[in-house]
C-alpha cells in the first residue's frame, strides 16, 4: 500500500506518484491533472490564422437562405 496525499486543487486521495515533482520543494501539492489544467489556464491561445477556405463556407452557411431581411422569416412561407 503505496502513501497517498490529497491534491489541494481537486481534494483526492492520490498516491504520491500522481503528484508532479517540484524540484527541491519536493513534490506539487497539487495532482499532474490539477497542475496541467493551471498551465493551460496561464497560456492564452493563439492568434487564428484566417483561412480562406473557412470565410468562404461561413458566408455560404450565412446567405444560405438570402440576405437578411427587416420582416420575419414567416413571410416567406
Ligand atoms: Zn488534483
Amino acid at each position: 500500500m503505496s502513501a497517498r496525499k490529497a491534491c489541494t486543487g481537486c481534494h483526492r486521495p492520490l498516491p504520491i506518484e500522481a503528484f508532479p515533482s517540484a524540484g527541491r520543494r519536493g513534490k506539487e501539492p497539487t495532482c499532474a491533472m490539477c497542475t496541467n489544467d493551471a498551465r493551460r489556464l496561464r497560456t492564452p491561445l493563439p492568434a487564428l490564422k484566417p483561412d480562406p477556405e473557412l470565410i468562404r463556407l461561413s458566408n455560404v452557411t450565412n446567405l444560405w437562405f438570402g440576405p437578411v431581411r427587416r420582416e420575419p422569416m414567416r413571410s416567406i412561407a
